[in-house]
């Protein structure tokens, strides 16, 4: 937990999010500025900042999430498929530097994301 981290807080219950699932080691909320009709931020509750400091003991957390995905998708009403972003660095347009991954679905036009 690092109470410099928006994510963590959230994930700690110290700020407010739309929460749609929680497990023992994920939250899933919804993104606050929604550049699509679905979406939802993924977020694990251990403190990693990105792919690029990732290790391969987070394989199965990475593996739980992409799969946790068309769940959530399909719940929030994703009829026929959902796109999956992670941003990496300032390089790859992370903002928030605690790994997530979006999940964006519903009819278009979506905003502009990259
Ligand atoms: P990224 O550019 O991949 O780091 O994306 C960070 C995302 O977090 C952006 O889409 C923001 O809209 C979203 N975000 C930032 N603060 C919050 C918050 N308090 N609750 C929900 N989403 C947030
Ligand atoms: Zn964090």
């Amino acid at each position: 937990m690092d109470p410099n981290c928006i994510f963590c807080r959230i994930a700690a219950g110290q700020i407010p999010s739309a929460k749609v699932y929680e497990d023992d080691q994920l939250i899933v909320f919804k993104d606050i500025h929604p550049k699509a009709p679905i979406h939802l931020l993924l977020v694990p509750k251990e403190h990693v900042e990105s792919l690029m400091t990732a290790t391969p003991q987070h394989g199965p957390l990475v593996s739980r999430m992409l799969f946790l995905a068309p769940q959530l998708a399909r719940e929030q009403g994703a009829a026929d498929g959902f796109r999956v972003v992670i941003n990496n660095g300032p390089g790859g347009g992370q903002e928030v530097f605690h790994l997530h991954m979006h999940v964006l679905a519903g009819p278009r036009p979506w905003k502009q994301f990259f």
